[in-house]
């Protein structure tokens, strides 16, 4: 199943089932009461589904699939060729990290398909974009087993992990360059594991105004989705509803040469073709 968010028409928030160009209702209000269902009442609501109302996807405003309570985990430097893109004498040999680099993205940085990433809230003009497959858990845990994390997954979704790059470099942690309001599009849906049997087999890539800029397979991961999840949660619980973004490939724009930042009048949107795509335009 596509799970999406949307506003109704009457207002208020609901979850539904994304077809090609239709939303189906589900009559439940929060994806956070759709991820800690069990398997069996998931498999139930999407029968119920069925008999349900379609809306076409014309009449409804998707919103971000969910704002997570506390911050989006994200990891750094987690493809190889993203970690030897940033020019230096060391980059063709510079080693892959030792261990996850994981920061976070608070929940005000989120915004939903088709909102506008505003780029006056990074006063560096250095605005970037890096498209990222996220995970978002189902059932919570804390020192979750590399074997048994993949238990824990409810489903993926996409994550542009805007980044204001002097912020980032020149704060020493990354939460400034990081965090702006806005810099966190996620969506458009959330595709369930059970139709993911292989995240490995996956292919992420990122546009800015349709010119290809990244392009990456799960494969390529350093450190994978199991060891990100127990990572995190050796140290500090994961609740249902979390989400983690896996890293970006290489091809963002503060590397290119010369470097291409995010302007306004540009869109960017990252494809994973079994989920679709997350578009947003850049004020
Ligand atoms: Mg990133």
């Amino acid at each position: 199943m596509r799970l999406v968010s949307y506003v109704s028409s009457d207002g208020s928030p609901s979850v539904g089932i994304l077809e090609d160009d239709a939303v189906r209702e589900t009559g439940i209000g929060s994806l956070f009461d759709v991820v800690s269902m069990p398997s069996d009442d998931l498999s139930a609501l999407a029968a119920t589904a069925l008999s349900g109302t379609v809306i076409p996807l014309s009449d409804v405003r998707l919103e971000a699939p969910l704002r997570p309570r506390k911050n989006v985990f994200a990891v750094g430097r987690n493809y190889l060729e993203h970690v030897r893109e940033r020019p230096g004498a060391d980059a063709a040999s510079r080693p892959p990290p030792e261990v996850p680099i994981i920061f976070s993205k608070p929940p005000t940085s989120i915004i939903g398909p088709g909102e506008a990433i505003d780029t006056s809230n990074d006063p560096s003009s250095t605005t970037d974009y890096e498209g990222e497959l996220a995970v978002v858990i189902g059932t919570g845990g804390k020192r979750i087993e590399r074997e048994r994390a993949m238990d824990h997954v409810f489903g993926y979704t996409l994550l542009n992990d805007v980044t204001a790059r002097e912020y980032q470099r020149s704060h020493g942690q990354w939460l400034m360059g990081k965090g702006p309001d806005t810099f966190c599009p996620l969506g458009p849906c959330v595709l369930t594991a059970d139709e993911v049997p292989d995240v490995t087999a996956l292919s992420i890539e990122t546009r800015v105004n349709d010119e290809l800029r990244q392009s990456g397979s799960l494969s390529q991961l350093i450190f994978d989705i199991p060891t990100l999840i127990s990572t995190i949660s050796s140290v500090m619980t994961l609740d249902p509803g979390d989400v983690i973004a896996t890293g970006t490939p290489s091809g963002v724009g503060a590397f290119l040469d010369p470097p291409k930042f995010l302007q306004p009048g540009d869109v960017v949107s990252v494809t994973v073709e079994e989920i679709g795509t997350l578009t947003n335009p850049v004020v």
